[in-house]
């Protein structure tokens, strides 16, 4: 079946007119080449432990119409967990990769590519070369040879996250510690004011242990992830100031490639394609919601094609990855730190943002790079850290207790845990809504088994 659904892949079917329902921004599907095997319906009530289709029974009675039915339900966070399931693609990303295609041949753009983390240890697996290994110099050649003129690494916004990340959460915790004042209240917010402070204490009533008024309440939850921004805004919308202000790094990266890369090649952002590649399907409906799009010129990132796309990509051009020479990111947009790396991981923002906090509140780096605790696979994690005695003056000796989440169900779990006074007192939450993070994205290669993490 897993070859099966390698060689019979969604655009195929659509091409040939098949019945396609394309209504959402991530997910297309094909009723025509459903098999009746409900693999779609078991990961999205896995993924999401709510039973979000609301139907008992598992196997044969499950039909991708479901999915759709979820999606008019609004209970769909565009994970692509359906998709990456799907042993015959019935149900698949939307695809884009074609028109990038036809955008490359065209050249009538500056064709500007970049790379999510967790696609330089994917796409070989897409390709044959095994699972797990890296290939990121090939990939850079690759899409060299796909004919971008720029390639470019999302790991470098992943930095800007975590220095805005860390900075923002080393506010929130002074202010909440009593080291600064709480942010004065804009001047036209008299009556802003007055709802925030209604909001928050819903906040509190909703988070459980959301214990501060200032610059943002705690805990502070990531924001790197769209199907956990899309989770939130369906299901706990109270905990919206509760999110950091961060971007995601890839819609980070969409600003800065067409605001500073754009200006420094002396063109406008409209002389610019910028194409992402992602693990993610939900990464399609990020790029384009409203706050991602720049007036009047359009999205800040043109296109995302998930690592399968990319995949079909180079076989439809016959580049061979695995033999390509290793070729170098180009500059000054390629360039990153290994606290990028990890953000591919469940835990890997956290652990980053930590670094980075620990290190602008002590004034030195963190003794042990690896925050062991917030590691490896398990669906929630927590750690605590310590700021040392020679700290500065109010900091010294205070404690944060983190939190990590894959997989939304396991997020629910733990708000509900919160919410019933059980768990402890959070400052900072990570959540991914992918079992494992992207590595586990809903449009990484389908020969794993995701329902294994
Ligand atoms: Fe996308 Fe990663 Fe979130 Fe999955 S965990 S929805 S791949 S950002």
């Amino acid at each position: 079946l897993r070859q099966y659904s390698h060689e019979w892949d969604s655009e195929l079917a659509s091409e040939a007119g098949a019945l396609h329902d394309s209504s959402s921004a991530a997910i297309a599907i094909d009723f025509e080449k459903c098999l009746r095997c409900g693999r779609c319906v078991t990961a999205c009530d896995t993924v999401q432990d709510m039973n979000v289709l609301g139907m008992a029974g598992r196997g044969r009675e499950r039909h991708p119409a479901l999915i759709t039915e979820a999606m008019s339900l609004s209970k769909c966070i565009s994970c692509g967990q359906c998709a990456a399931v799907c042993p015959v693609g019935a149900i698949a990303e939307r695809s884009e990769w074609r028109e990038v295609l036809n955008q490359l041949d065209s050249k009538r753009k500056v064709m500007v590519c970049v790379t999510a983390p967790a696609v330089r240890v994917a796409i070989g697996e897409e390709l044959g070369t095994g699972p797990g290994s890296v290939t990121t110099g090939q990939m850079v050649a690759a899409q060299r040879a796909l004919g971008f003129d720029y390639v470019f690494d999302v790991n470098f916004a992943a930095d800007l996250t975590i220095m805005e990340e860390g900075t923002e959460l080393l506010g929130r915790l002074r202010t909440a510690w009593g080291l600064e004042p709480p942010a004065a209240a804009d001047d036209d917010s008299s009556s802003s004011s007055a709802s925030s402070a209604g909001r928050q204490g819903h906040q509190d009533e909703a988070a459980g242990r959301g214990h501060h008024q200032g610059p943002g309440p705690l805990p502070m939850f990531t924001s790197c992830c769209p199907g956990w921004i899309t989770t939130v805004e369906k299901s706990y919308p109270e905990l919206i100031p509760h999110l950091s202000t961060c971007k995601s790094p890839a819609q980070m990266m969409g600003a800065v490639v067409k605001c500073y890369f754009a200006a420094k090649l002396g063109r406008q952002a409209e002389d610019i394609c910028l194409v992402s590649i992602a693990p993610c399907t939900a990464k399609k409906y990020e790029a384009e919601r409203a706050e991602m799009l720049r007036e009047g010129e359009g999205q800040d990132i043109d296109y995302v094609v998930t690592t399968r796309e990319f995949g079909r990509m180079l076989r439809e051009r016959r580049i061979p990855l695995a033999s390509l020479l290793e070729a170098p990111f180009d500059h000054p947009l390629g360039e990153s730190t290994g606290a990028a790396v990890i953000f591919g991981n469940t835990g890997g923002v956290m652990e980053a943002a930590l670094r980075t906090a620990y290190e602008l509140a002590v004034g030195q780096p963190l003794p042990k790079l690896e925050v062991a605790a917030i590691r490896g696979l398990a669906g929630i994690k927590e750690a605590e850290l310590t700021l040392p005695d020679d700290a500065p003056p109010g900091l010294a000796g205070r404690s944060l207790r983190v939190a990590v989440a894959s997989g939304i169900g396991h997020a629910r779990h733990l708000l509900q845990a919160m919410h019933s006074g059980q768990g402890p007192r959070y400052d900072f939450i990570e959540v991914m809504a992918c079992p494992g993070g992207c590595i586990g994205g809903g449009g990484q290669p389908k020969s794993r088994d995701p329902l294994v993490l």
